[in-house]
């Protein structure tokens, strides 16, 4: 770990932890008051504390971001809100135990209503949201279905996380009134101070963070489900934020036609790895696969999009924030395989980041790459053509085999990538401890391969994925 990461991490942790000690400090009485109240109070100002911090995650701001790739920084949103939500309900029953109800009536129902709204959010977001284990269990997913089918999809859910905000203005509200507090201005500015944090960065992440402009140069269909957007700078200073792009990087994308046409594009970002290899220009290019309401109405908006008047096409306009994530060659490549051969092995959409490491490495990197591209029918390879170029003579450059598995008329390999294919296909690679595994695809078929490579040899060091969810 570098030591801007643990710095992050002992900041995030500690911050708490201070606030508990900054009343204990600026109370009178604290000093007074007995271990089980104390610990009632401990617990409540973590919990609001803890809670309001989820704010700076859920922004993704820049400085985290880069120091622990944003699908991490997500998966401690969960676990961290997890917790604020396990404080919160000792909070209420140490409280219990130590005073009973409490007679104070404000601060009880703030209280009341805080935990209640702070179980409720939780709830739909792990539902909703989040992808965890529990999404897989059959009644939770049947429940998620029929959620969906009731309108409850990705989007809407979203949008209704942003009620949390509103959950930290109670806590804070029922920290103002609680009699412990309530009675000391110096505690009530402290009090102040998470939700201001949490407000700061909710308003930073909705109206503040800078996007990128770009116009939209092409808009074509590559395959029965999937969309390519190219797009170019519309300026400097929005070409310069992507200069520095690597490889397998992935931008936040809004597409703005210039009437609102295709019903379902919604204003909402949605995050797209970036399918070409950095040029010089600037230009980025994406390929979305149709997988609900927004990619749909993309798909849908390839009519409405001018061929070649140039002047209308330029009207439609890609927002970008970006670049994210860290599933690079510059940023994971393990130790003592920076010369080795690669293995890229793709399910379906998730060829997207190896187009671009492809791409940028080209046919005389002098690296031998293969690439295991397993989907369902030939219609699933967009974008093969443009891997095709990259083979070279004698088995150099890029190596590319599409494993299909529902094709009939499929006359290269088919089935799945699995052990057998791994073993047959990339024999060479195997043996070559230098090799490094990179993975990006559904989660069955990552969780597959992973088992695949570790019962063939490959220690878990050297193999890499990136996930298509958040
Ligand atoms: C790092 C990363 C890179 C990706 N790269 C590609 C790519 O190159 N090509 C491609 O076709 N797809 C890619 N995806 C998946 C793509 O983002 C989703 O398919 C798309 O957002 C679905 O939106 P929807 O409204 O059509 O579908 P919905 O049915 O609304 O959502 C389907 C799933 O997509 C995810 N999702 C939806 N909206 C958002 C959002 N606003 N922010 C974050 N996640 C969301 C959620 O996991 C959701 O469960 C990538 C995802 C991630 C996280």
């Amino acid at each position: 770990m570098t030591a801007k990461r643990i710095a992050l991490v002992l900041a995030y942790l500690l911050f708490p932890a201070a606030f508990s000690l900054a009343f204990r400090l600026l109370s009178e009485d604290a000093a007074f008051y007995p271990p089980l109240y104390s610990m009632a109070i401990g617990a409540g100002i973590s919990s609001y504390a803890l809670f309001c911090l989820q704010f700076v995650l859920a922004a993704r701001p820049r400085f985290v971001e880069r120091a622990f790739g944003l699908d991490s920084i997500f998966r401690i949103h969960i676990a961290m809100a997890l917790a604020a939500t396990a404080l919160a309900i000792a909070h209420r029953q140490l409280f219990i135990a130590a005073r009973g109800e409490g007679s104070d009536y404000w601060a009880y129902v703030l209280g009341r209503l805080a935990l209640l709204a702070y179980l409720a959010a939780g709830v739909a977001a792990l539902l909703f949201l989040a992808k965890t284990p529990l999404s897989r269990l059959k009644p939770v997913a049947a429940l998620v279905a029929f959620g969906r089918k009731a309108g409850f999809n990705y989007g809407r859910s979203k949008a209704m996380h942003n009620l949390t905000l509103l959950i930290s203005a109670l806590a804070c509200a029922h920290a103002f009134n609680v009699p412990a507090v309530a009675f000391y201005p110096a505690l009530r500015a402290a009090m102040a101070v998470p939700f201001a944090l949490a407000l700061g960065f909710w308003l930073y992440h909705k109206a503040g963070r800078p996007t990128r402009s770009y116009a939209l140069r092409s808009m074509t269909q590559l395959s029965p489900l999937v969309t390519r957007l190219e797009a170019v700078p519309k300026g400097r200073r929005d070409a310069a934020a992507f200069a520095a792009r690597k490889a397998g990087q992935f931008a936040f994308v809004r597409l703005r036609p210039p009437a609102p046409g295709a019903a379902g594009l919604t204003r909402e970002f949605h995050p797209f790895t970036i399918s070409s290899p950095p040029s010089a220009d600037g230009s980025l290019a994406f390929s979305v696969k149709a997988a609900g309401d927004w990619t749909m109405a993309l798909y849908d908006a390839i009519g409405a999009f001018p061929g070649a008047d140039v002047a209308a096409e330029r009207a439609w306009a890609l927002e970008l924030d970006g670049p994210y994530g860290r599933f690079s060659l510059e940023d994971r490549t393990p130790r003592g395989c920076e010369a080795g051969p690669l293995v890229f092995i793709a399910g379906g959409i998730g060829i997207t980041p190896f187009l671009s490491m492809a791409g940028a490495l080209g046919k005389d990197s002098g690296r031998r790459v293969l690439i295991l591209w397993g989907a369902r029918t030939r219609d699933d390879l967009a974008g093969l053509d443009e891997l095709i170029p990259l083979s070279g003579r004698g088995g150099s450059g890029v190596r590319t085999v599409p494993i299909l598995s529902n094709d009939p008329l499929w006359e290269g390999r088919k089935g799945f990538v699995d052990r057998a294919a791994i073993a047959e296909l990339a024999a060479e690679e195997l043996a070559d401890p230098r090799s490094s595994y990179w993975i990006c695809g559904p989660e069955p078929m990552r969780i597959l391969v992973v088992k695949a490579l570790r019962a063939l040899g490959v220690p878990r060091r050297r193999i890499r994925y990136e996930n298509f969810s958040l």
